[in-house]
């Protein structure tokens, strides 16, 4: 199941590094319950716009009971902490997502079963 996690947190990471050079990337990849594979990473922007998240920009492509992997890469190549905010949280939520794994940092992950979250306890920092 780790391997599995981790084997998905790096396909995401190859997503984010499909997106423009910056501090950091941040990408993600969704399974769809039809078992389809979809992509997203964060757009580069000076503004702060929710349709500039990966997690945000993927939500309408996944289906109720998709599992979302969401990795954010450093340029020096190490896992940051990439649990999605929450606007996001609540778009993916609202979408019917099941799962979410998110990188913490190398070699550790976290995981959100999206149906027993209080939206009110959300938070984005661990
Ligand atoms: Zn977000």
């Amino acid at each position: 199941m780790r391997n599995e996690i981790f084997h998905y947190l790096k396909i995401a990471a190859e997503a984010a590094k499909r997106g423009e050079p910056r501090n950091f990337y941040l990408g993600c990849v969704g399974i769809r319950n039809d078992g389809a594979m979809v992509f997203s990473n964060n757009t580069k922007t000076q503004q702060p716009l929710i349709e500039t998240h990966a997690e945000f920009k993927i939500a309408k492509r996944l289906t109720p009971e998709s599992t979302l992997y969401v990795a954010r890469i450093l340029r020096n190549g190490s896992f940051a902490l990439a649990k999605p905010c929450k606007l996001c949280f609540r778009t993916l939520r609202a979408r019917g997502v099941e799962t979410i794994f998110y990188t913490i940092c190398d070699g550790e992950y976290g995981r959100i079963n999206v149906s027993e979250v209080d939206l009110k306890q959300y938070k984005y920092r661990q």
